[in-house]
This record gives C-alpha cells, structure tokens and sequence, in this order.
C-alpha cells in the first residue's frame, strides 16, 4: 500500500514537473506586437525582447539560464537606470534573472517573473567589471545579519541606498522587493525625501537583490496589475509587524498548485507544443 501511494506521489510529482516546465522549451520570443498577458505569477508574453548582453552601463549574470528576456519597456528600465548609475559612478550594475522567451512559469526559483516585467537587480555594485566566469556563477552577497534585523554594516553602502531610490524613483516601477531589514536601513537613512519608499516593500528572502516590477504597459489589455501599494512611506506599524515572533500558522506563503493559464497563454502554449 504504501508503495503504491509512494509511486502516485512519484508519478503525481513528475507530472507536475513537467507542466512546470513547457515554457523553458520555448527558446525564441513569439512573434508580435509585445503584450504582456496576466498577472506578474500567472502570465507570459508576446513580443519580448531579449536584454542586450553586452552593455557599457551594467553586466547580465548567469546567461547559460536564458532568463534575460522581458517586455520593451523592462528593456529600457534596465537601461536607464544602469545609465544613471553609470553617470553617477555608484558602481557596476549586475542584473539577475528576468524572464524566458515566452514568460511563463519557471521550473525553478520564481513564481512571479511571467509576464516579462519583473527583474532581479543585485544589491552590490562591484566598482570593477566581472569576468564571464564570475558572471556564471556570481557570489550573492547576504547584506542581512543573521537575526534578519538589521543590515550587515561591513557590507551595507550608501551606494545601495542610491541604487534602490533612483530605481524606485521610476514612473514605470511600481513595486521593489527587498528583506525587511533593508527596508528599514532604507527608512533610517531616507531623510526628508521619502515618497519613493511606499513602493519599496518588505518580503522574505531578498537578501542580495532587489526585485522590481513595472506596471502593466501601455496596449496590454491582457495585463493585470496589482492594487497600488499603501499610502505613506511604510516605515512604521507594517515594517516593525515583519519583525515580530511569527504568530501560530503564518510564515512563507505555502506552496499552492498553479491557478488556470489565462486564456490567450494557453492558446499561445497549446499552438507552440503542437
Ligand atoms: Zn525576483
């Protein structure tokens, strides 16, 4: 009995492996005028483009994975905020992973990055440029002490605190992700300029990068974007709740099964796995 339900659960666990994995089989964007379809954890996109890899402003790690891909406008954020950093000689901008060809779900890693508008950015800003194999196989840098209180301060930079401002300063960026404790360094060290702090929001993980999301483009109709963040800088009551012994039951968000494909992605996997 028990070897049967150990052989269901086995072949139950590959099946889902292999519904997690259709969209790494596309390899090349599809074809059209670029669309965002969905939701940022349920989605996928027509019309990406792929990141241009070799850039003055910033540097792309982990290439092998093909995870440089996104909507036009993710292209363009990228590229004017490493100009910016570049301008202001903060340092070597190292960009992670963003999306595959044809969004999608991930086999591993992410549960959002699907519909080509979200990007992993690093949260160190090496003053020197990489070597390809140090882009292969990058050392995250943990800016977190081990209680998860605070920031690491023999690894934490004002640079840092620039990156993440001028990112969030952004009209098209609607959302950062970063470690509780990063948002509060962000909060001590802000000053009288705060407005751009509402859209930095503390999760779990997110010790070494941030994550930024952009709205929904103009002309993807199919695109769904999130309610606005709180009003306010969300440096009190919310921050110190992250901070607090977890009650009974809460903690990282569990693992559910994926929600239904939106339509149009399903028909766009449907057609390519033909
Ligand atoms: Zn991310």
């Amino acid at each position: 009995m028990k070897k049967t339900l150990f052989a269901l659960c086995a072949l139950l666990a590959s099946a889902s492996a292999l519904a997690a994995t259709p969209w790494q089989s596309i390899r090349q964007p599809i074809s059209g005028a670029p669309q965002s379809i969905g939701q940022f954890a349920n989605g996928c996109i027509i019309g990406a483009q792929e990141l241009p890899l070799n850039a003055p402003d910033y540097q792309v790690m982990r290439q092998d994975q093909r995870r440089y891909f996104g909507h036009p406008d993710l292209i363009l954020f990228i590229q004017r905020l490493s100009s910016q950093v570049n301008h202001l000689q903060l340092g070597e901008v190292l960009i992670g992973d963003m999306g595959m060809a044809a969004g999608g779900r991930f086999s591993s890693g992410h549960a959002s990055h699907q519909s080509g508008l979200d990007v992993d950015i690093w949260l160190q800003l090496p003053k020197t440029r990489w070597s390809s194999q140090m882009l292969l196989k990058p050392q995250p840098l943990d800016l977190v002490a081990a209680d998860g209180k605070n920031v690491l301060a023999r690894h934490w930079q004002p640079e840092i605190d620039s990156l993440i401002k001028l990112a969030a300063k952004d009209d098209e960026v609607t959302r950062i992700f970063v470690n509780p404790a990063i948002k509060k360094q962000l909060c001590a060290d802000a000053g009288a300029d705060r407005d751009w702090l509402h859209k930095v929001r503390p999760w779990f993980g997110h010790r070494a990068h941030m994550h930024v999301r952009l709205r929904c483009p103009v002309g993807s109709h199919e695109c769904q974007d999130q309610p606005a963040p709180p009003p306010g800088d969300g440096c009190g009551a919310e921050l110190q709740s992250w901070f607090l012994p977890p009650k009974p039951g809460s903690g990282a968000p569990v693992k559910r099964e994926p929600p239904p494909l939106p339509p149009s992605c399903q028909a766009l996997l449907d057609k390519h796995l033909l």
